[in-house]
């Protein structure tokens, strides 16, 4: 039996093929078929929106035609999510001439990798506690403290760092923004394990490292606000419905697997599998809602953020029936979603993607803030609620 078709009623109303933009693209696509990461960068196909030379200034509009046509022709853009998603738009933002010359041509074109040092181990929802030190030395910073849980920091050129530049400042107000080579004197990188069993996370402790004081974005101690540039650029997917933070299988994806299974005889399992299914569809609706706002020109606001937090819930929800339908073969690892019932014939039962994801997906309501803080940031910023005392 085939899924049926579901219409959201939200026209994008893309301009057709014929749309001199669309040809603009398949000129230079027929220029540049296979693309290098560079090639890509310079022509400012990476983060289109950006403005010139690093962009090409495009409207959504245009961003979404640029992103189908690279898509169709297979093409991908280089991976590099902290230093393109986060890291980048800060530089844009407060970056200077030099810095942003030296730092973004590489980070867009994927040559040069990123991290973020943000949290500490008394430092992460209550960011702003963080304790690690940069003192000025002449025409250098000297770097002491500790970071951690920062993703891929061991395989970074470079990482973006906060450091109390003035310990004496109230909270918020002595804090700076740095950019720090990853390879520098004085840092030790440990792993961190996590229970998918891979190596993403890391401990970094800082000791006497020094950086040259034109790493410094924006003015001294005024890097509060430049972390705010960066968490806020936590982007409006306008692609990818994959339930682990927009990457991943979907809703969709498990009934597909249940219904090519030849379904599920327990109706407590078919229940929550329409519960799981139902909330993608709210979900799907929100995204397209924020899209069509983001084409119309309009801020997504309260969407974006009511969709977070019940996207990362999703997420687990999706995750905890694929591995209820695995019955007691969920318990093993590289198990997929059937063969609870269907027994362990059934080929797709052995997928790694949900016995992985499973285990992933409590971390979607810890990273990029908290279930909590999202919850307040919907109470505060969306309802108008007082202020936590
Ligand atoms: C997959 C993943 C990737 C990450 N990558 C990076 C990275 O690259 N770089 C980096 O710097 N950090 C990274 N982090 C860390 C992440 O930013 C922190 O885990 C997050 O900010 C929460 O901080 P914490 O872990 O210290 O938890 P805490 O802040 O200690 O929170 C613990 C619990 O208490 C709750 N809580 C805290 N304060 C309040 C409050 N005021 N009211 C109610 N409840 C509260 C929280 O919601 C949570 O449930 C990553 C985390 C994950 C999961």
């Amino acid at each position: 039996m085939q899924r049926a078709a579901y219409a959201p009623g939200v026209d994008l109303g893309l301009p057709g093929q014929d749309d001199p933009r669309r040809a603009e693209v398949r000129q230079w696509l027929a220029a540049h078929p296979r693309p290098s990461g560079r090639q890509l960068a310079e022509a400012g196909y990476v983060v289109p929106h950006w403005a010139p030379p690093f962009g090409r200034d495009a409207d959504p509009l245009t961003q979404l035609m640029i992103d189908e046509e690279l898509r169709a022709a297979g093409v991908h853009r280089p991976i590099n999510p902290i230093g393109i998603g986060w890291a980048g738009p800060t530089l844009m933002y407060a970056g200077g001439d030099e810095q942003k010359e030296r730092w973004l041509w590489p980070l867009l074109s994927g040559e040069e990798f990123w991290c973020q040092l943000f949290s500490e181990p008394g430092a992460g929802s209550d960011l702003a506690a963080l304790t690690t030190r940069a003192e000025r030395d002449g025409d250098h910073y000297v770097i002491n403290g500790q970071k951690v849980w920062n993703s891929y920091a061991h395989i970074a050129k470079w990482g973006i760092v906060l450091a109390r530049t003035d310990p004496a400042a109230a909270k918020h107000q002595g804090i700076s923004y740095f950019v720090c080579p990853m390879d520098a004197a004085g840092i030790e990188i440990r792993p961190l394990i996590d229970m998918t069993g891979e190596h993403a996370f890391n401990e970094v402790f800082f000791t006497d490292v020094r950086i040259p004081a034109d790493h410094l974005i924006g003015a001294e101690h005024g890097g509060w606000e430049l972390a705010k540039v960066t968490l806020g650029n936590e982007r409006v997917s306008l692609s990818g419905e994959g339930s682990l933070w927009g990457m991943g299988p979907t809703a969709d994806d498990l009934v597909d697997l249940v219904r090519a299974a030849g379904g599920a005889p327990d109706p407590s399992v078919r229940d929550a599998l329409v519960s799981v299914w139902m909330e993608s569809q709210i979900l799907r609706v929100l995204r397209l809602r924020m899209v069509s706002a983001v084409l119309a020109g309009r801020a997504p606001g309260a969407e974006a953020s009511v969709r977070k937090a019940i996207a990362d819930a999703h997420g687990q929800h999706v995750m905890g029936v694929a591995r209820d339908l695995a019955g007691a073969f969920g318990m093993l690892a590289g198990t997929g979603p059937v063969g609870g019932w269907g027994g362990g014939a059934v080929a797709i039962g052995a997928d790694a993607t949900w016995s992985r994801g499973f285990l992933y997906s409590p971390a979607l309501t810890v990273g990029g803030g908290t279930a909590e803080v999202q919850r307040y940031i919907v109470a505060e910023k969306v309802l108008g609620l007082p202020r936590d005392p």
